[in-house]
């Protein structure tokens, strides 16, 4: 790789634009293009074509196999390998591979999560192919992106509905930007993911059986030194892991995927990467296929790479930041300032919509971002607090300002129109002001798009995207609606559009807040402006089935009720058998490697504090009180953690049997887990108390290595 250039190679395993031109005929080429411009189902004749030519492409590269490769609601890729070869009936084989393979599969999807969509008897669900995210080779097989929907059609992915967002947003934004420029004709929304994740020696991975079966540690004493001296953020980044990520890199760009930038993030042995935005549909199948590579490439350097958002209690977890912007078919972004007073007129007609979309339905893209893990991260000082808001910066926080104050319901005056003009005028300093980044607010304005920081990095970044799209088409709907009717009133069309502005701007208020999102006087604040903490996972969720939701969703035909409930109960359920999971492995090994060590250890002391009284009699009581109050505290940690993880079992028990899985949920978060800190903190005080030898488990100390 060293002496080719990236943009020799770059894309080369994609059956991208160049290679289709090379491989179909010209008219089917053309065909494709415009269907996926249009957003155009592909017919059955050009479907044959594309097939043959995607086949001829993969098999001139060594290719073997195809799959549909999906994605699924469990935070992973599904795929399943079918070759091209077939035997031919008296002899001989041939290989095959047609419009009907490409477009569709049946997986025998009986195990994949469906949340009641689907039960297992009727277990049909099918994948199609997604002609906008290009096909892509990945070994000896041809990757055919795609839906995964059920029998009866209802989506059980996550790109059906991201595709329908994006459709809504789409119709939408075209029709609040015909108010400012009749040439655009398709609004996409672009996503710019950064994806944090920790390496670790796989060998010392391997030893941690809490890590290997839950993706965290469940227990461990915090290393004297982790992050406090912050000399690992945008520090050197070791060999090994430069080995490795030059290698992932290389992966990526014949991939297509247009990495930018490698650091050191804050906490030891955690580091990020970022790619050029895209639009997002394209962007969220490239952040799951990286997290793809770097799994496999890892284990090929002896590491494992962690995306769980909390992996180490007391530093820094990992998130993956969203963003998210819109562009036009002619080449603007609708959240970038422009040159000309219209223009700055577009971009505030867009960034209102967008802070009155983060004002309705910030509880539910909070909501979106909701599990287990990130339930571990979020509120800790070290990511955004559970609070929704928004940090506009204070220039353009002036300007909103200014505007709700000049614009009135009248007709403007000139000098109001000139006092306007001035303000809007003053917009593309934001751009400037963009250094000013507040690191508290989990949705920022960052000078040309919003960066929502609240997404965990395991999970796949489609569903926040969803919520966003959808409110934000919502939004726009209703300003266009407004516009035009203050125009059908009479108004002239510049001071409907100021008058609807500064209408979204009252409306969305409170959601603004450009102070510390981690201190107490926002707490204090937002309960006020009625703003909630998302503190819960199990009450956050509760959020897909809230009739407002429901209803917007369903408005713009991103979710039926019944997708939305069965989102919900995916939520509940794999909420539940995380804690569940984490709740044995954390009983079992209290119970069969620390209580062992710890009497072993204690053993020891005994027979220490026995052979000091039997060689110095009298005096030995004294010099052996230390060990006896360290045998005295062993035995009461040991009976602590039996007594705790006894309860615990007992507990969960009783949850268990619960009929209804958001029941079960819930008192997996109000009664089982707590448990776990409280068994954790006396095992790591055992850790400091046992001697290290007989200690079974690698220490943070250790893990922290490279
Ligand atoms: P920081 O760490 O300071 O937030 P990075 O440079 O790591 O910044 O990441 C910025 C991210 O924002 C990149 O992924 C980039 O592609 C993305 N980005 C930039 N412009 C846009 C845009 N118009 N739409 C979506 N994402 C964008
Ligand atoms: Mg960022």
């Amino acid at each position: 790789m060293n002496c080719k250039k990236i943009s020799d190679f770059f894309g080369c395993d994609v059956f991208g634009r160049d290679q289709m031109r090379q491989y179909l005929p010209r008219d089917v080429f053309e065909s494709v293009i415009s269907a996926i411009d249009d957003n155009r189902r592909i017919d059955r004749r050009v479907a044959d074509q594309v097939a043959a030519g995607m086949k001829a492409w993969a098999m001139d590269r060594g290719a073997t196999h195809y799959t549909h490769w999906f994605q699924p609601l469990n935070d992973s890729t599904a795929e399943k390998h079918d070759t091209f070869f077939e035997p031919v009936w008296g002899g001989g084989a041939v290989e095959t591979f047609s419009g009907d393979l490409l477009v569709q599969q049946e997986p025998d999807a009986s195990s994949f999560p469906t949340g009641g969509l689907r039960n297992t008897f009727e277990a049909r669900g099918y994948s199609a192919w997604d002609p906008s995210s290009p096909t892509f080779l990945i070994d000896d097989t041809l990757c055919i992106p795609s839906v995964f929907i059920s029998y009866t059609g209802e989506a059980l992915d996550f790109k059906t509905p991201l595709l329908r967002s994006m459709a809504a947003l789409d119709k939408a934004a075209v029709e609040v930007c015909q108010l400012f420029d009749k040439d655009v004709v398709k609004v996409v929304p672009t996503l710019g993911w950064e994806q944090e994740y920790f390496l670790l020696d796989e060998a010392l991975y391997k030893a941690r059986p809490d890590l290997v079966q839950t993706g965290r540690t469940l227990m461990g004493h915090t290393a004297a030194k982790d992050q406090q001296l912050d000399d690992h953020y945008w520090g050197e980044i070791p060999d090994r892991v430069v080995g490795f990520m030059k290698d992932v890199e290389e992966r990526c760009f014949r991939l297509g995927i247009p990495l930018k930038t490698r650091h050191n993030e804050t906490a030891p042995n955690q580091y990020e990467c970022a790619p050029m935005f895209e639009e997002a549909n394209i962007a969220v199948d490239h952040n799951t296929l990286l997290m793809t590579i770097m799994r496999r490439i890892a284990l090929r350097h002896g590491l494992h790479v962690l995306f769980h958002e909390k992996p180490f209690a007391g530093v820094n977890g990992s998130g993956k930041h969203i963003n998210w912007s819109l562009a036009t078919s002619t080449g603007q972004n609708l959240l970038a300032p422009g040159k000309t007073p219209k223009s700055n007129m577009q971009f505030l007609s867009f960034f209102v919509c967008a802070l009155r979309a983060a004002a309705k339905h910030g509880n539910m893209i909070m909501a979106s971002v909701a599990t287990e893990g990130n339930s571990h991260r979020l509120g800790g000082s070290e990511a955004p607090p559970a609070i929704f808001s928004v940090f506009t910066g204070c220039t353009l926080s002036a300007v909103l300002d200014e505007i709700e104050q000049r614009v009135s319901k009248k007709a403007l005056t000139p000098d109001e129109k000139t006092g306007i003009k001035l303000d809007i005028g003053k917009i593309p300093e934001i751009l400037l002001d963009n250094t000013d980044r507040n690191r508290t607010s989990p949705f920022a304005f960052t000078g040309n798009r919003f960066e929502f920081r609240a997404l965990g990095a395991s999970a796949n970044c489609a569903m926040p995207l969803i919520v966003l799209n959808t409110a934000m088409a919502e939004q726009l709907t209703a300003f266009a609606g407004e516009v035009e009717e203050l125009v059908s009133a009479g108004a002239k069309k510049d001071d409907a559009i100021l008058q609807t502005i500064r209408g979204f701007i009252l409306e969305s208020r409170k959601i603004r807040f450009e102070g510390n999102g981690y201190s107490a006087e926002w707490h204090a604040e937002a309960k006020i402006r009625g703003l909630k903490a998302m503190t819960k996972v199990t009450t956050a969720i509760k959020e897909y089935i809230e009739p407002h939701n429901v209803q917007l969703f369903k408005e713009f035909r991103v979710f039926s009720e019944a997708e939305l409930k069965a989102r919900y109960e995916i939520k509940c359920e794999t909420y539940l058998k995380k804690v569940q999971i984490e709740a044995r492995v954390l009983g079992d090994l209290a119970l069969n490697h620390i209580i062992p060590t710890a009497i072993r250890y204690q053993n020891i002391l005994i027979d220490n504090v026995k052979g000091i009284k039997e060689l110095f009699h009298a005096d030995g009581n004294e010099m052996a009180r230390a060990e006896m109050n360290t045998i005295r505290t062993i035995a009461d940690h040991v009976k602590a953690i039996r007594g705790l993880v006894h309860d615990m079992v007992e507990i969960r028990k009783e949850w268990n049997v619960m009929e209804s899985v958001s029941d079960r949920a819930e008192g997996y978060e109000h009664e089982v887990a707590p448990f776990l800190p409280q068994i954790r903190d006396h095992i790591d005080h055992l850790e400091m108390i046992v001697d290290d030898q007989l200690w079974l488990m690698p220490k943070y100390r250790e893990l922290f290595t490279m």
